[in-house]
């Protein structure tokens, strides 16, 4: 079979150099002591706001199970709740977004036009991921190229750069040379658009990059720039133009600054596939996982399915792009692991869905971003697919499973049988475990 991300030179994507500082230890060790949960959106806040009730009872009780998180010092952990200091990813979320460029690289073209490559289409992309939960607001105080100080060379950015010192040094100018214009205060998160002649293509090296959760940032108006992407270049979506679906790099940074892990690995997307933009940005649109919109809480519990009790239980999946009705089945192996369960068609922000049906994944919370802490569940092995879209990871796209069809886990004796496909684009699922 032709490898139809051939299109995509294997150093973009093998070498994904997007970081993000995880949180230390000494936060982590405040999450167990001084934070309580939302039980309404899954969003950490500090419990002077939010007292523990009756809601948050039930929640234990009823999806404490499927509640999975992972051990200390787990990197951006896929477990419940998203630990503290990223963003909110729920109601009205303002981002900085600067438009940079430097004396060795002068901004190409206008900013406007710069801006122009990333929106409207990342504040729609996000209203659909989220059902309208998220109203991303893009916020653009500076008009035209924001100039840094020093020359693009003389910051030492390049491939895999850590945070320090070179982003330090280029945070410490940006604050200072945006201040006069910005109150950072006003901001959620920022976004640092940089002019795409600074730094190698996008087809040689990739350098976006998210820094999220890093209260030890550079301090401006008081607040530290704990949260911020900087997207360099322009991504082709597989076509030769990077008009059509080139901002998806800016969702994916966001994603870090929500939360998310990265969910490719040094393989590529072989792991997790197109069903997700922290797996895939590059070509054509998805969405993202249904367990990753509960861990954003762009669902409600009770869409939320938790398959713990021994036995056969039956689950009704409504489209993961729809609106309304269950999205998430889960079935919960230990406290930090499980199989999700979900719906996928081509519908909403899912383009390149050549074989709709039941998606199951491994979701594993203890396991670090980029290592694979989600595992797709593959229904054709080895049937290299059923898309020939660039820049789609080809093998996993026909993993899903249709009416008729059992996954099974011969080891822990559990079985996930789709049942029937009923008119209205529901499906049944059985879920039998010891
Ligand atoms: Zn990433």
């Amino acid at each position: 079979m032709k490898p139809i991300s051939r299109t995509r030179p294997a150093t973009g994507r093998i070498g994904r150099t997007r970081r993000y500082v995880a949180l230390s230890s000494l936060a982590a060790l405040t999450l167990a002591i001084g934070f309580t949960t939302s039980a309404s959106t899954g969003q950490l806040m500090d419990t002077s706001a939010t007292a523990a009730g009756p809601v948050s009872t039930a929640r234990a009780t009823a999806l404490g199970p499927c509640m999975i998180s992972g051990a200390l010092g787990v990197q951006m952990s896929e477990g419940l709740p998203t630990g503290p200091g990223y963003t909110r990813s729920t109601g009205t979320v303002h981002a900085l977004t600067l438009m940079i460029d430097f004396s060795d690289a002068p901004g190409e073209g206008s900013a406007d036009a710069r801006l122009a490559e990333f929106f409207p289409q990342t504040s729609e992309w996000f209203r659909t991921s989220s059902y309208g939960r998220l109203d991303y607001r893009p916020e653009v105080p500076v008009k035209g190229w924001l100039r840094m100080p020093k020359p693009f060379a003389a910051y030492g950015i390049e491939r895999g750069a850590p945070f320090e010192p070179g982003y330090r040094d280029l945070v410490n100018d940006l604050v200072a040379t945006a201040d006069p214009e910005v109150d950072f205060r006003e901001y959620d998160m920022v976004n640092v658009l940089v002019t795409p002649n600074a730094g190698p293509s996008a087809l040689d090296t990739v350098l976006s990059v998210t820094f999220a959760g890093n209260q030890e940032a550079p301090i401006a108006d008081g607040v530290p720039i704990s949260n911020a992407s900087f997207v360099y270049s322009r991504q082709d979506d597989g076509s030769g133009s990077y008009t059509q679906t080139g901002y998806r790099v800016l969702p994916h940074e966001n994603g870090h600054v929500f939360g998310l892990p990265d969910l490719y690995t040094q393989n590529g997307g072989g792991a997790a596939g197109h069903w997700d933009i922290m797996s895939e940005d590059w070509g054509a649109s998805n969405d993202l996982f249904a367990w990753h919109k509960w861990k954003l809480g762009w669902l409600d519990d009770n869409q939320v399915s938790c398959a713990s009790a021994p036995g056969a239980t039956e689950h009704k999946l409504t489209p993961l792009a729809e609106r309304g009705g269950t999205k998430l089945a889960f079935v919960p192996l230990n406290s930090k692991s499980g199989y999700a369960i979900e719906l996928r068609t081509h519908a909403g922000n899912d383009e390149a869905v050549c074989r709709p049906g039941v998606l199951i994944y491994r979701v594993n919370a203890n396991v670090d971003t980029g290592r694979g802490p989600i595992k797709v569940m593959d229904s054709t092995k080895d049937s290299g697919g059923c898309t020939r879209r660039p820049n789609v990871q080809a093998e996993l796209s026909d993993a899903t499973y249709t009416p008729g069809e059992t996954f099974t886990d011969k080891k822990r004796h559990i079985s996930i049988a789709v049942t029937s496909a009923g008119k209205s684009g529901e499906y049944r699922v059985r879920v039998t475990r010891p």
